[in-house]
């Protein structure tokens, strides 16, 4: 496995456009872009973008969208088990929230990898960390990790919430707006890192 400049190795990168080009999708489908795969064996196994406005359904995320396409198809789990996902690597573009992030530590997923934080709703430590720091009797918690491909993205985010979101009860103009390029580096002792807007 070798690594990038950013000493990140490539095919978590790899992995991570892939996620990307499905939030792409959700951008242009007007939701909020998240997007996702689920790796199982160096292959991906579902692949999903958030569709919460098509759908009307808030629970429509990336997440949920993938791992009800991985259940429902036998040949990926052949037997019943409580953990079908222990052997498969989510990488999501945006850290899960509190409802993603606690759905998948209760179908056992082996680790998360994302690309920024979520300081409105993240559940891998933003807001609570579901995904270990919060004791649980039965299942256990599971390594989340942020940071790549974090400015692609941020930058999509930005250019959603840009835009008029004309599913919004009373949709605000945003026409006086502008991009905004410059992204807050990580740091270890700032609440501030994650911060997308
Ligand atoms: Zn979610």
């Amino acid at each position: 496995m070798s690594d990038n400049e950013d000493g990140v190795p490539d095919i978590y990168v790899g992995w991570m456009r892939e996620a990307l080009l499905m939030a792409e999708e959700a951008l242009n489908g007007g939701e909020v872009p998240v997007g996702c795969v689920f790796v199982r064996d160096n292959t991906i196994i579902a692949k999903a973008r958030n569709r919460t406005n098509e759908l009307r359904n808030a629970t429509r995320h990336a997440e949920l969208e993938a791992i009800d396409s991985i259940l429902a198809d036998k040949s990926l789990t052949p037997q019943v088990t409580q953990y079908p996902l222990c052997d498969t690597t989510l990488y999501v573009t945006v850290e899960p929230c509190i409802m993603c992030a606690s759905a998948l530590r209760q179908l056992g997923i082996k680790e998360v990898y994302y690309g920024c934080g979520n300081d409105r709703f993240g559940g891998c430590g933003s807001v609570l960390g579901v995904n270990s720091e919060l004791q649980h009797p039965k299942h256990s918690g599971y390594n989340a990790v942020g940071g790549y491909c974090r400015e692609e993205a941020i930058m999509m985010l930005r250019r959603f919430y840009i835009t008029e979101n004309t599913n919004a009860p009373v949709p605000r103009s945003k026409a006086n707006r502008v991009l905004k390029t410059e992204i807050i580096p990580v740091t270890h002792d700032s609440d501030s890192a994650n911060k997308v807007l």
